[in-house]
């Protein structure tokens, strides 16, 4: 089921461009981060519209700019504007004070502030009004991750019979975690609105129904296959995992391309003899960054036969600068840096390069390719598309991973990947030593385990898996609909 005949309506918290002013003239920019990574291939093959947030500025530059992208796409941008007062409560305040650390199981780091779940459910709506807008009826709705949970129950309650499908992106936590959430009723019997609510794992499979139990306990649960079925009073809703991937093919050639060869030379030359350790994160407390330069640090102490022989790029994407945690993150990043080169440093050699920006996509992929070993090590991650990326770029067949065990991406790479517990300093020293001297018959076993299975679970499968689920899903429903007339 490659290319079924329906419209996609993807929608997301932001659009995959994003837009700012300079000196008085509109930029766009291409967003970055895993869930535009993986949509925006399917909405380029599929066609369809994409509705979400272009920021708080609304001007006929913005729409222009849309326009054009659009020409040059396959499909359509639906804008949603939002003030700077929803920006601050429903964006910057739910989704990231208190969504985003509570399902990654950092509770204390949450702020149950009343006043973000009133502009959550305020500008959930006015994405609801904005995709009912776009749909019709035979259309696939396909609400995206976690700032847009509440918008199935809108679209519900305006139009009925609508398709409508949801994939949360990030982990969804244990019911001891979730309980925390003032609004956890509300939350989840809004995901009950959708025909199908995807997750990345069986992990977060288990605790969301779990959750369910606890919470809903009027709610039947049956088994179909890996997935559940739940039978609210006159609907059914579909429950599964899928995880998602990234499209394996056009990495593999675009790694081969002229561009990323030539960057890759440069690297290799200015390198010589030192190899390379990579990390590659958006800067977020959950990447684990500090805790991995601290074990970094730890590997140079321990094991002193490396230094001069290996160096880290520390890549680091800036991301939600607005908020306080991420603000002091950076700040703490940075001191690593300076503390972990200040001890080991020599003339000549300096143990950590830090690079605090985003880099274009030949650049990513020359990294992947010079890296001997990359270092994913999150404390807990929805799925990380980084560690498949680096897999898929590996057309030479070499390259180690280090994989932290609370990635979603672990369980489908254990065994080949080098796992870790990223709280565990010790234990990640360990694993960077032993990607090290790993012999290089057995980093290419590995390896080529790792791309065999990403090529053939890749984005493609993710979209055929879902959307398989989601027909059996709406063939129940309207089933369940001719029953009723
Ligand atoms: N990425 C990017 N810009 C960069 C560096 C990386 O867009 O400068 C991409 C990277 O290729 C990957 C995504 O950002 O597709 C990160 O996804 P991941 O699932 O690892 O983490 P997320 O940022 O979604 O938490």
């Amino acid at each position: 089921m490659s290319s079924p005949a329906r419209r996609l309506i993807v929608v997301s918290n932001r659009l995959p461009l994003s837009f700012s002013l300079e000196n008085g003239v509109l930029k766009s920019s291409p967003g970055s981060g895993g869930l535009i990574s993986a949509l925006e291939p399917l909405l380029k093959q599929h066609g369809g519209v994409w509705v979400g947030s272009a920021g708080t500025e609304e001007s006929s530059a913005v729409h222009e700019a849309l326009a054009e992208a659009a020409r040059k796409h396959a499909f359509g941008y639906s804008p949603v504007f939002l003030t700077e007062e929803e920006q601050t409560n429903y964006y910057e305040g739910f989704s990231n004070e208190v969504i985003w650390p509570l399902f990654h199981d950092l509770q204390s780091r949450c702020r149950f502030d009343p006043t973000f779940w009133d502009f959550y459910r305020r500008v959930n709506e006015k994405f609801a009004d904005a995709t009912a807008a776009e749909a019709g009826s035979e259309d696939l709705v396909w609400i995206q991750d976690y700032q847009l949970m509440q918008v199935g129950r809108f679209l519900r309650s305006k139009r009925p019979h609508d398709r409508l499908a949801f994939f949360l992106h990030i982990p969804f936590p244990p019911p001891d975690i979730y309980a925390k959430l003032p609004w956890r009723r509300e939350i989840l019997e809004s995901l009950l609105e959708y025909d199908l609510v995807g997750l990345q794992t069986g992990r977060d499979q288990r605790n969301f129904i779990a959750c369910v139990r606890h919470f809903l306990p009027k709610i039947e649960i049956d088994k179909i296959g890996n997935g559940r079925v739940l039978r609210a009073q006159n609907r059914s809703v579909h429950v599964g995992y899928f995880p998602i991937s990234i499209p394996f093919r056009d990495f593999e050639e675009q790694a081969k391309q002229a561009e990323v060869e030539e960057r890759l030379r440069e690297l290799s030359e200015q390198s010589g003899d030192v190899r390379i350790v990579l990390g590659m994160d958006r800067l977020d407390y959950t990447k684990g960054i500090p805790e991995r330069l601290r074990a970094f640090g730890l590997f140079l102490r321990e094991y002193p036969e490396h230094r001069r022989k290996v160096v880290f790029y520390q890549i680091v994407v800036p991301s939600r600068e607005t908020i306080p945690e991420y603000q002091g993150l950076k700040e703490e990043v940075e001191q690593l840096v300076t503390r972990v080169n200040g001890e080991f440093s020599e003339p000549g050699w300096t143990p950590i390069t830090y690079m605090h920006r985003s880099v274009p996509k030949h650049e990513l992929l020359a990294l992947y390719r010079a890296a001997d070993v990359a270092v994913v090590t999150p404390l807990k991650d929805g799925m990380n598309l980084v560690a498949k990326e680096y897999c898929a770029a590996r057309v030479d067949g070499g390259g180690t991973l280090v994989l932290s065990e609370f990635a979603g991406a672990a369980p489908e790479m254990r065994g080949m990947a080098l796992m870790v517990n990223p709280y565990d300093e010790t234990g990640v020293a360990r694993a960077l030593h032993q990607a090290l001297v790993m012999t290089p018959q057995e980093q290419k076993r590995r390896m080529r385990h790792l791309r065999r299975h990403i090529s053939r679970f890749d984005l493609n499968w993710w979209r055929d898996q879902f959307f398989a689920a989601f027909d059996a899903a709406r063939a129940e429903t309207e089933d369940g609909n001719r029953e009723a007339v």
